[in-house]
């Protein structure tokens, strides 16, 4: 038997990278806790982290390649794609292939791809799905800096009077960071402005929150500056010393956002409110701005960024302590992308097309005659010459575009007429039902490699278990193909380290101080010192050593050595409202959930807290449009339609709707946000408007309403409206369909699963209106049940799912009980969860709240919730603050 081990790795979820320490006990189970000496998170973990050790199964995983949908060998599924994507270049030129890649690759596989695509296929056709996250943040930084740099660190929360939010719900999009804030706010006082249109979590908990109209964030940073500028509040000494093209943004900005009273009206805001943070901005010597998706993903992201990054210049407010302007990027590697050159508009390690001597050094590195010359597709670029036929062979790695992709109808008709597609990934996905050729990939716990996070981090993440059947790293996957296109000779790696190796001599390579990404310090380490790698910012120098703040010296890498000021004006937003799609439609994250939940989607304790798809509307909007919680809703756009329950919250701005972007076929019939979002894109950083697009909405009448508890895991189809989410023991699928109740039950007693007679409860109620079954297994206990009803005629599932849980042996009590639809025994129902780390519901906390415990320290000591990860205490907050506003009535 082998011994319990602890391996240190990096969660592979969100920007923040924090270390995860992986304990394998003697019998293979695996536990998970934050490793306290990594420097993102000193041990601590969001819900989603927390949950990795649960998402280790094999449930859904791709274990053998696959073509056209019969198991193949890996030298077949191999020849065949590197036959087709030799055979498009051999006939219609390198730039009739493409790969769309992801920031779930670790930065070797992200490495060589790009190698194989920009150096011997010689096309620019490889992009990312960061380019949907923050390739705004990417062009913003090249604009004002002369490279893609954040320039701070973490620590820099710790060591500030002032952070502005903007853009970024970080408490449940970057929960550890936010807790971080939190702590610095505990301890010194740091104050919070949260710029956003959404009064979301992270909102809960700050001085100031301006709600300001969607889109007009450069309107509100270009009042700011002017403002600035007006009461003398800019550092001219910086401003004089260190940068260029002061004059022209600050007039610009004063042209644009004249006063306060101007700002105000233009951004919905009011008068006070953009005063106070004006004067809190000025006033503060210590402030970093954190922007993130809420930026980025706009059909003006760039602008918006240059508008956030002026103001830090203008004030001399960056590369010292506690202060600067900084992007926290969504995927655990997108940053490794950027550095790799993983966007379709860079070349390689931070240097771009622009100049014919980066295109010439990298030839000559890689040893490669064939390099590509220009920038390639970018994302949305990209599927668009899909569909018209001038990509003719793609490959997708490790994401999701039939669902994640802006007018995701599109990016489906295009994969489906595509010549050939490649999916590599480690699950079916949305994605893979396009696919000409599946190739099985390593996941989470298998690869080895390394990850940089939001503040330049290298960390590693490392292998704990072996890959399960066929599965394989996506560096060796890519080298594979590499070879059989003739050029093996360039990809003949034998481990990761190598890989690194490279990639790290690539950047020092003929550098001279010119990019100040050098990871040339690391370039020589040896196997072993790579095995044993301990997280470093870079650029890390020589020795090993590593510089942490970037322009702490005021020099920029410009041919100047000035930072850039980037005159910006705010434009009209891409879209209005009108009396067809009145209201105005945002997508964002959910708290426990990462990207299309092909992980977290199968965690019951992450699936708890928002198990179905939902639409977030103000009460009065959903009032206008005759809807109530919990009914099904018809949401449209000029893009397409979903069908989401409808949530009603107060939260929500009037004229304004929430619906979260996780949603994919496996968990829904169809709640895809990129069904309904535009693929406009920001003409700068070719990012697509995520964040705003018209909608309407309209209830789906129902007429009947059904649940099935089951082991199996299903797809159903024929339904209306489906969605399901894991519990212990298996799955729930909630129903829902627009037939009368008879023609429903019949519909749904489909998927009860094949079923001897004698292994079978049923009960039809007299009118033909209410169905209830179970079925029982071989030694007694229940399999599945499904009920159907009237529309909120549906009992309680808490007893049927612990019936599930259990499989014990059912009593005739409970099987008259099943028939009935009833607990035999009262059973309390916790309600909604809400603290997913200890599975604490909404009612539970109500009455804990009723009995007294009226903080959140009380709430803590007594339940447990808010004690873990910190991501629920807001809607704890929110309950306690319910009570108090109740008594007080
Ligand atoms: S904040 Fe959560 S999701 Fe992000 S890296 Fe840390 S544990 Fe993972």
């Amino acid at each position: 038997m082998q011994e319990a081990r602890e391996v240190r790795t990096t969660c592979p979820y969100c920007g923040v990278g924090c270390g995860v320490l992986a304990e394998v006990a003697a019998d293979g189970t695996t536990t998970v806790r934050g490793d306290p000496d990594h420097p993102a998170n000193f041990g601590k973990l969001c819900s989603k982290g927390s949950a990795l050790g649960e998402t280790l199964g094999l449930e859904g995983r791709l274990l053998r390649p696959e073509i056209g949908g019969r198991q193949a060998s890996w030298d077949e599924a191999l020849d065949l794609v590197a036959e087709k994507f030799s055979q498009a270049v051999a006939e219609h030129g390198p730039d009739s292939v493409a790969f769309y890649v992801s920031g779930q690759l670790l930065t070797e596989d992200y490495y060589v791809a790009n190698k194989l695509m920009k150096g011997f296929i010689g096309s620019g056709n490889i992009d990312t799905n960061s380019r949907l996250c923050m390739a705004s943040s990417v062009a913003g930084h090249r604009r004002a800096f002369g490279e893609d740099l954040v320039p701070g660190v973490y620590e820099d929360f710790e060591r500030t009077d002032l952070i502005v939010l903007t853009g970024s719900n970080t408490a449940w999009c970057h929960p550890v960071l936010y807790q971080r804030m939190l702590a610095a706010r505990k301890e010194r006082g740091t104050r919070i402005v949260v710029i956003d249109p959404r009064r979301t979590a992270t909102a809960d908990e700050c001085d100031l929150h301006l709600a300001l109209d969607p889109g007009t964030d450069v309107l509100l940073f270009n009042g700011l500056l002017a403002h600035l500028a007006h009461t003398g509040k800019t550092d001219a000494g910086f401003i004089r010393d260190h940068t260029a093209g002061f004059d022209a943004a600050a007039s610009l900005a004063a042209a644009d956002a004249p006063s306060v009273a101007r700002v105000a009206k233009g951004c919905g805001l009011a008068a006070a409110d953009v005063h106070a943070f004006y004067d809190l901005f000025a006033e503060t010597e210590r402030t970093v701005t954190v922007y993130s998706q809420g930026v980025n993903q706009s059909a003006h992201g760039t602008d918006k960024v240059n508008a956030i990054v002026n103001c830090h210049l203008a004030t001399g407010r960056i590369g010292r302590p506690g202060m600067g302007p900084f992007s926290v990027t969504g995927q655990p590697n997108a940053m490794g992308g950027r550095e790799v050159g993983g966007l379709a508009n860079q070349l390689a390690a931070h240097m771009d097309f622009g100049d014919e001597a980066n295109i010439d050094r990298v030839s000559r590195f890689w040893n490669a005659p064939n390099v590509a010359r220009r920038g390639g597709l970018k994302a949305v670029d990209m599927f668009q010459a899909v569909a018209d036929g001038r990509v003719k062979a793609l490959w997708v790695m490790g994401t999701n575009p039939a669902v994640s992709m802006p007018d995701a109808s599109r990016v489906r008709a295009a994969l489906s007429k595509c010549d050939f597609v490649a999916v590599s990934d480690v699950t079916r996905t949305d994605t893979t039902r396009y696919a000409d050729v599946l190739l099985p990939a390593a996941a989470w716990g298998e690869k080895d490699g390394t990850v940089t996070n939001s503040e330049r981090r290298l960390s590693r993440q490392r292998p704990f278990l072996p890959p399960p059947g066929e599965a394989k790293a996506d560096w060796r996957i890519i080298c594979e193909v590499a070879a059989r296109m003739g050029f093996g000779e360039a990809f003949a790696y034998r481990t990761p380290a190598a890989i690194f190796r490279e990639h790290a001599a690539l950047s020092a390579f003929e550098n001279d101080g010119k990019r100040l990404f050098d990871l040339g310090g690391v370039a020589d380490l040896s196997d072993e010192d790579y095995s044993a790698f301990v997280p470093r910012h870079w650029p890390a120098s020589e020795r090993g050593g590593h510089q942490t703040r970037l322009f702490s010296d005021g020099r920029f890498p410009t041919q100047d050595g000035r930072a850039r000021f980037v005159p910006v004006r705010q434009e009209a937003t891409a879209f209005t409202v009108d009396a067809d799609y009145p209201l105005a439609l945002n997508t964002g994250r959910l708290r426990d959930q990462w990207h299309t939940m092909t992980r977290t989607g199968n965690v019951p304790r992450l699936m708890a807290n928002a198990p179905e798809p939902a639409v977030d509307l103000h009460p009065a909007d959903a009032a206008a449009h005759q809807l109530k919680d919990g009914d099904l809703a018809h949401l449209s756009t000029r893009f397409g339609f979903v069908r989401a329950r409808v949530r009603v919250a107060d939260a929500q701005r009037r004229g304004q709707a929430f619906m979260p972007m996780h949603w994919s076929g496996q968990f829904a019939a169809r709640a895809a946000a990129g069904l309904l979002s535009s693929p406009v894109t920001d003409p700068h950083s070719g990012q697509p408007e995520l964040k705003h697009v018209p909608a309407r909405i309209a209830r789906e009448e129902a007429g009947w309403a059904g649940v099935l508890i089951t082991r199996r895991d299903l797809r159903p189809t024929g339904f209306v409206h489906w969605s399901r989410h894991a519990v212990e023991g298996g799955w729930i699928y909630e129903l829902t369909g627009t037939e009368p109740p008879d023609q429903g039950i019949l519909l749904a007693r489909k998927l009860l699963g094949a079923q001897r007679r004698d292994q079978l409860l049923e009960y039809t109620d007299r009118r033909g209106l209410a169905y209830r079954a179970a079925a029982i297994d071989e030694g007694g206990a229940m399999a599945e049940a499904l009920l159907v009803a009237a529309p909120d005629q549906l009992p309680m599932r808490d007893w049927l799912v612990s019936l599930l849980a259990t499989r014990q042996p059912l009593s005739a009590t409970d099987r008259h009980a099943l028939l009935s639809g009833r607990s035999p025994v009262p059973m309390p129902a916790i309600g909604r969860v809400v603290c997913a780390c200890f599975h604490v519901g909404a009612n539970q906390l109500a009455s804990a709240v009723a009995a007294g415990c009226d903080s959140l320290e009380a709430i803590g000591s007594t339940l447990r919730a808010g004690t873990n990860c910190g991501s629920c205490r807001s809607e704890i907050r929110a309950i306690i603050d319910a009570r108090r506003v109740q008594a007080a009535e």
